[in-house]
């Protein structure tokens, strides 16, 4: 080993797109100089700061003349916090979505580590010092017998320790402090057992049904045998699967029994959620089956210091299942045999700030990098997912039928315009609802928008309550008394009369809010719930309001996209939606694949093993070519149907997009900006490759801010990368650059 020699490329939580090159640190006077190894930590000078960065490569050659690089100024573990899966990884992630590569390492570490937290667990113990060795052979001790019991405890070792001696022994000298490593701690492996305020999406709660009986497993039904079999029989390598199957057709179960394969064979499993406190169910079963002290839970809602003790649970292979949202995707398993994806369609596995990933992508390349098989999840998979599984590149795994025998839903349109509608009701769905509430079932309406009315609308002048700092309305929230942006989060009072000509105020449209008034003054005696997020802001509202549900006290269930992920609602027999339309007409691309998911997610609550369900979906476009493919071929037929149009248009998955975004206090600036990188994109655009824009975004000001965008567009992946890298360069180094914000969003999923 040769360290005079050897340069380190170190990446820096700076904004800047490349690592920098250090010297290794100078070994102290007769010491080894410290072994370093790529994934370490270290400290580093930067300008007049010091900075904790990670060794992304060991090199001998620099850029830069040696005599001019600095040294490192501290080595902070002595091991690599990322391994070599890792690394390549956190890698791939900033060169693939453009971002500084310190970003991306740093998006990968509890905030903790990013400083100079020690990976280890330190705790503050007592040692012995050279006296009080001395001292506990000779006659000193002798006379008192509690300082002498305490000095022995710590003759073998520095240790943890409590005791009113310690004072009296460190005033003599005989002990001192010192950090130690703490213990392993079976109970950090878990959230809930750590002394951590209880997040909202805390979900090991004890209390749940307890149906499969704990620990044990269920005999499979043979698809489900099938479709366990060919992951294992792929284990020793990179295979992605895509496990279709409704809601309820045992996917969940697949995965435990994965799970259960992988953990005997020695190997870690990682599963991502969408969102941890939408599948509390999900995360309840594993901890029923495996034990919660072997499971880690991460996800956005943990403190600094529970995230930090997952992190360490992981990398110290305390935990064998981590269950997490997206940036678990970085989770640190040394041993990992098997990736989970769960509910892959779900838009937020995206990152929409920051570093702009997608986890469901990043874990199909960490699957690759690490070689083992990957599972997809869904009832309805991704069109990305679909045209793979047709092009070959993924297997595909059905469950077509749901798991105990229960019969799929019915699903029937609703011609709103041959009906009388109530506060967004339809008569039929009324008369429905009384139907499945006489035969004791439950109902639930599904309607996209929380708060009471999307609109305040004076009787007299037409004036519309406007956000000031959007271009939107603001929204009538009648329990909070207030009118609220969507958008941007500014609230007012609301006002009771108009602000310009002083007339009465009427409310137009519906939100959750709204239908719960008109269910309760409908069937005055029926308890109805609500699920949004208004209602649900803390693990208690959630928890409330599934009891309220699962034990029938409430009958009647208004929700927003909430309800349409994996709950169990034995009794739920009846689904209406209420407004399909807002998906059919809308100029985003990926709006129809969005409308046909949750139509179907949400369809999936209905009926369950004795009681058949009822889906009624109220439209103004029954004709629709949309709405009857899903209804007469399902989902499948949609997405056959759909995805050819998408061909024709070339968009993906049939293209590949990026979109470079500027947000200004002036439109202007924003176009302005984005017309110069336009031009250096003309500068050798390569063939195939499509520039749209600059355009407004449709909603251009948002939060007071005008925003704007380019969308690029190539069928060949790898050719749009080739020339995002040096185009960013460029735009980076425009002056117009320096003076509003802007990003590059590769592989966008909205169209803003
Ligand atoms: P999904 O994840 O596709 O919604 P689940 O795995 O949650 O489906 O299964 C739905 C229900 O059926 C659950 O209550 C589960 O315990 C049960 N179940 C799943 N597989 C089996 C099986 N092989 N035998 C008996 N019950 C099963
Ligand atoms: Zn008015
Ligand atoms: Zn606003």
């Amino acid at each position: 080993m040769t360290p005079s020699t050897s340069i380190l490329s170190v990446a820096l939580d700076t904004p800047l797109r490349r690592c920098f090159d250090y010297l290794p640190p100078k070994a102290s006077e007769g010491a080894l100089p410290p072994v370093l190894q790529a994934g370490q930590r270290v400290r580093v000078p930067f300008g007049r700061q010091q900075l904790t960065g990670i060794i992304v490569s060991i090199k001998d050659q620099s850029e830069l003349q040696i005599d001019k690089l600095k040294r490192v100024s501290e080595v902070i573990d002595s091991i690599p916090i990322f391994d070599s899966v890792l690394l390549a990884l956190l890698e791939w992630t900033a060169k693939y979505y453009h971002e500084p590569p310190g970003e991306v390492f740093a998006t990968a570490l509890p905030k903790a580590l990013r400083g100079t937290t020690p990976l280890v667990n330190l705790v503050r113990a007592w040692a012995l010092t050279a006296a009080g060795r001395a001292a506990l052979s000779g006659d000193a001790v002798k006379r008192a017998p509690k300082q002498a019991a305490m000095l022995k405890a710590l003759e073998q070792g520095p240790k943890a320790v409590s005791g009113a001696s310690l004072r009296s022994l460190q005033q003599k000298g005989w002990i001192e402090s010192v950090s130690i490593e703490a213990a392993p701690d079976p109970a950090l492996t878990c959230e809930r057992s750590s002394n951590e305020a209880v997040s909202p999406d805390d979900a090991l709660s004890p209390n749940e049904g307890d149906r499969d009986g704990a620990g044990s497993s269920p005999s499979l039904t043979p698809e489900q045998a099938t479709a366990v079999r060919s992951v294992l029989d792929h284990r020793d390598g990179f295979t992605a699967f895509l496990l279709q199957g409704i809601t309820g057709s045992g996917k969940t179960e697949v995965y435990l029994q994965l799970t259960e394969a992988t953990l005997k064979a020695g190997k870690q499993v990682l599963v991502l959620v969408p969102e941890i406190g939408l599948t509390p169910q999900l995360v309840q079963r594993f901890a029923q089956r495996f034990g919660a002290t072997r499971l880690a839970v991460m996800h956005s809602g943990l403190t600094d210091t529970a995230r930090l003790a997952a992190f360490r649970a992981a990398f110290f292979g305390q935990a064998q299942i981590v269950l997490g949202t997206r940036s678990a995707v970085f989770a640190p398993l040394a041993q990992l045999g098997l990736l989970v994806v769960d509910e892959e369609h779900d838009a937020s596995y995206k990152q929409q700030e920051g570093v702009r990933y997608s986890a469901r992508d990043l874990a199909l390349v960490r699957a690759q990098l690490a070689g083992i098989p990957i599972v997809l999840g869904s009832a309805t998979p991704s069109f990305e997912s679909l045209h793979n599984v047709a092009r070959g590149r993924y297997q595909r795994l059905s469950l077509p039928n749901r798991a105990g025998g229960a019969e799929p839903p019915r699903l029937r349109l609703l011609d709103l315009r041959n009906e009388k509608v109530t506060a967004g009701l339809a008569t039929t769905s009324l008369q429905a609802i009384e139907q499945h509430l006489r035969e004791e079932g439950q109902a639930l309406l599904f309607i996209n928008r929380r708060g009471y009315a999307p609109t305040l609308a004076c009787t007299a002048c037409g004036w519309i309550a406007p956000c000031l700092h959007c271009d939107a309305r603001l929204t009538v929230h009648r329990q909070a008394d207030a009118l609220r942006c969507h958008h941007c989060g500014a609230e007012r009072a609301l006002p009771r009369q108009c602000p310009t000509c002083g007339h009465g105020l009427r409310t137009v449209g519906q939100g959750t809010e709204r239908v719960e008034e008109t269910l309760a003054e409908l069937f005055p005696d029926v308890p109805v719930a609500r699920l949004d997020r208004d209602v649900v802001r803390h693990a208690d509202d959630w928890q409330h309001t599934m009891d309220r549900i699962r034990s029938g006290q409430a009958r009647l269930l208004v929700g927003t996209q909430m309800v349409a992920k994996g709950h169990d609602f034995p009794d739920l027999t009846l689904v209406i939606v209420l407004n399909a339309d807002q998906g059919l007409f809308s100029t985003d691309f990926r709006a129809a694949e969005r409308l046909a998911q949750t139509i179907v997610q949400v369809a999936g609550r209905a009926g369950r093993a004795s009681k058949p369900g009822e889906v009624l979906i109220q439209t103004e476009y029954p004709e629709h070519p949309l709405l009857r493919g899903l209804l007469s071929g399902g989902y499948e037929a949609f997405a056959v149907t759909a995805l050819a149009e998408r061909a024709e248009a070339g968009w993906p998955p049939y293209s590949h997009l990026a979109a470079l975004r500027a947000s200004a206090l002036e439109l202007t600036a924003a176009i302005e900006f984005l017309s110069e990188a336009l031009s250096l994109a003309r500068r050798d655009l390569p063939t195939g490759l499509r520039l749209l824009g600059p355009a407004p975004a449709p909603m251009t000001r948002r939060a007071g801010r005008h925003h704007a965008q380019l969308l690029l567009e190539c069928a060949d992946r790898a050719r749009l990368q080739r020339f995002l890298g040096p185009w960013v360069e460029a735009v980076d180094a425009l002056p117009s650059a320096r003076r509003l914000r802007w990003s590059l969003d590769v592989d966008p999923i909205d169209l803003f």
